[in-house]
């Protein structure tokens, strides 16, 4: 079924221009070639003529969405681009993630789009020609390793990997792991501490980002985790006495701890604006079902459960989506968002839950089958509950940020 995206009336012309043109690249190219595209990588079966008719379509699709101008949203035009806005790459994104695998068709794929951010605030003109370019061409992947197995991920502060200076160097240590993409990244950005982590001071500051290639002495990818019973590519990895040159350090030393805020805070948006297109797809699936499956005498859609299962699907996308919409408003605005982040980083994977186990409870054992992408949004809407900052360190910083307005004699404005 193609997604039904139509013009917006209170949204600008230049959105519904790229929402549109974004819905007919997805529906006429990609929705028809979805299994020819991905399935030989799930089922591992295919042969190397059916890899080479998906590298094909691939790079078909790759030049219309170029001609169509809507190429890398993320990036702005000088790095191969197109330049979208905050709000604009937001719309764009409930329409991309309707598709199976649509984002990487448009040049727009986490983790190396999340450093590309990173690379372009933070990089030297000679770290963008070296790293940033070259990720944007498509010559090569990269990973950002953060997180640790003998260190909460959700506390950055307990971060123990170490750089040292030593002369025109950094030598790193340390053991990381769910390095998203680590097992073909040619570089990888490392959040290392850089300095004594027993000495006193404040701890944020001390984070560094240091870009570390995967070539380097000393860098042991360890294996590819396997994540839900599959083999992923979220690498863990050991570093070994690691050396690189000084000149790889990210920014200042000391402003990692920000540039990560800075890349998951956007992050989260589009995140949550995928889950909404995903959503999208999950309940247009579900429909498709009950209006087609007879049971016990009657259609699907007839039975007062499985009305249930459309109104509550129906309350959850729409607030997942608008209060997503109304997150990605502020940021655009440049007010603060942290709360609302917050907000949609708990809800919309919540409801993308809920809403994908319905859709599964109707196509029986459809559901759970590799014939339909829904078992697939299921894994990775449960997965989005602890990524990226789990639930309840976003409800403490909620609770957080309302408190201290109360105590501050204020109250809480949910109009602005
Ligand atoms: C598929 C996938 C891809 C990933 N990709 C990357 C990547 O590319 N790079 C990277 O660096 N990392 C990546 N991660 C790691 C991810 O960011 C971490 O898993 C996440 O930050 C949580 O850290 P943790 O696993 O160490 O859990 P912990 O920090 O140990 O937390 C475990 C649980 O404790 C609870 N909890 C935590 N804090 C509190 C609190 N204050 N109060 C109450 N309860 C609390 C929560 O329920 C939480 O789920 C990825 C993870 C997954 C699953």
């Amino acid at each position: 079924m193609p997604m039904n995206v139509q013009a917006i009336p209170t949204v600008s012309d230049r959105i519904n221009q790229i929402r549109l043109s974004t819905a007919e690249i997805v529906n006429r190219e990609i929705l028809p070639n979805e299994n020819a595209l991905w399935r030989w990588r799930s089922d591992g079966k295919h042969s190397d003529r059916d890899r080479k008719k998906a590298r094909d379509i691939r790079n078909d699709i790759q030049n219309k969405v170029k001609q169509a101008g809507l190429w890398a949203p993320h990036l702005p035009e000088e790095y191969g681009g197109c330049n979208l806005g905050f709000l604009e790459h937001a719309y764009m994104n409930e329409v991309l993630a309707y598709a199976i695998g649509a984002a990487s068709l448009f040049g727009v794929v986490a983790p190396n789009s999340g450093n590309q951010k990173i690379l372009l605030k933070y990089g030297t003109e000679e770290q963008k020609q070296k790293w940033l370019v070259p990720l944007t061409e498509g010559k090569m992947q990269s990973g950002f390793s953060m997180t640790e197995p003998d260190n909460a991920g959700s506390d950055p502060r307990s971060i123990k990997t170490t750089a040292s200076r030593e002369g025109d160097e950094w030598v790193i240590n340390g053991h990381k792991w769910f390095t998203s993409n680590g097992m073909a990244a040619d570089f990888l950005i490392v959040m290392c501490r850089t300095d004594d982590p027993d000495g006193p001071a404040e701890q944020n500051g001390k984070m560094t980002q240091i870009i570390v290639p995967t070539d380097t002495p000393g860098v042991n990818i360890v294996r590819g985790i396997e994540v839900w019973g599959r083999t992923s590519d979220h690498a863990e990895v050991i570093y070994e006495n690691v050396r690189v040159p000084a000149a790889n350090q990210l920014g200042q030393t000391g402003s990692g701890h920000q540039a990560a805020q800075d890349r998951l805070g956007a992050g989260r948006v589009y995140h949550c604006m995928n889950s909404v297109g995903q959503m999208w797809r999950a309940f247009d699936l579900m429909i498709e079902r009950l209006a087609s499956r007879e049971v016990h005498g009657g259609m699907l859609e007839e039975k007062q459960f499985m009305q249930g299962f459309v109104a509550d699907s129906y309350i959850d996308i729409q607030a997942a989506r608008l209060m997503t919409i109304q997150c990605a408003d502020r940021m655009e605005q440049g007010l603060d968002a942290r709360t609302d982040i917050s907000a949609i980083k708990i809800f919309v994977p919540a409801a993308y839950t809920r809403v994908v186990d319905r859709a599964i409870q109707v196509w029986g054992a459809a559901g759970v089958s590799g014939d339909l992408p829904l078992a697939g949004m299921y894994q990775g809407a449960r997965t989005l509950r602890l990524a990226d900052g789990p639930d309840e360190v976003h409800k403490i910083l909620i609770a957080k940020n309302v408190l201290k307005r109360y105590h501050a004699g204020e109250a809480w404005d949910f109009g602005n």
